[in-house]
């Protein structure tokens, strides 16, 4: 990774992340969704956002399909561009939990050495890793947006679960398999966890 270039120095802040945490009465978090294309990753974020809304919290999604739309337009699929893609989102994430929000991101980030990059990014305790383990042959049943056929044809290169490896988390906060879970209940085990874990109170 490069350096900082010289010359360049952080400033400090009269505000500081627990001022605007402490203001919004939560603890900065970063939800981070990980699976297989249709998994359930951004509908069970959507699901958990609008339940966090409700509660009167202060959250912000970031959608893989939709960062790619415009910070990331110039990347594509490849290894590299794979691991400059979360490294982004990363930086993302922490500059919105420095403003105090409940972050839920919703990526693939199949590879495990860039969820602990984001990992090692935010502040111990900070991330809360949410594996969507729902099987690949549910995720190509499902098929929402026809890529698995796609990807099978040969049409999509370098698709995660057919040509391109996901790395199963090894020990993630949370694991939710939405073939066996419906949407309420599996963003209701997530608002479970955030309770428990003190992140948002009762
Ligand atoms: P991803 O963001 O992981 O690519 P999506 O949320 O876009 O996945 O797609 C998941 C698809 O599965 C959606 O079409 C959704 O309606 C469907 N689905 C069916 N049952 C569930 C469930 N229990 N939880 C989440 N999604 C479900």
């Amino acid at each position: 990774m490069s350096q900082v270039p010289e010359n360049i120095v952080w400033h400090s802040q009269t505000l500081s992340k627990g001022d605007r945490a402490s203001q919004k009465r939560q603890n900065p978090s970063v939800l981070w969704f990980t699976g297989l294309s249709a998994s359930g990753k951004s509908t069970i974020s959507n699901a958990v956002e609008r339940k966090l809304y409700d509660l009167g919290h202060h959250t912000y999604l970031l959608d893989g399909d939709n960062v790619r739309h415009g910070l990331n337009k110039d990347l594509g699929f490849s290894d590299s561009e794979r691991v400059e893609n979360i490294r982004r989102i990363g930086e993302m994430a922490k500059l919105f939990a420095d403003a105090g929000l409940i972050v839920l991101s919703a990526f693939i980030s199949p590879f495990r050495a860039d969820r602990k990059m984001v990992r090692d990014l935010v502040e111990e305790g900070e991330f809360i890793e949410i594996y969507m383990a729902t099987p690949l042959s549910v995720c190509e049943q499902r098929d929402p947006k026809g890529l698995y056929k796609k990807a099978r044809k040969g049409d999509i290169k370098n698709f995660t679960g057919i040509d391109s490896i996901y790395e199963v988390p090894e020990s993630p906060e949370i694991t939710l398999n939405t073939a066996e879970c419906d949407i309420e209940a599996c963003a209701d085990k997530v608002i479970a966890y955030l309770k428990q874990n003190h992140i948002i109170h009762d």
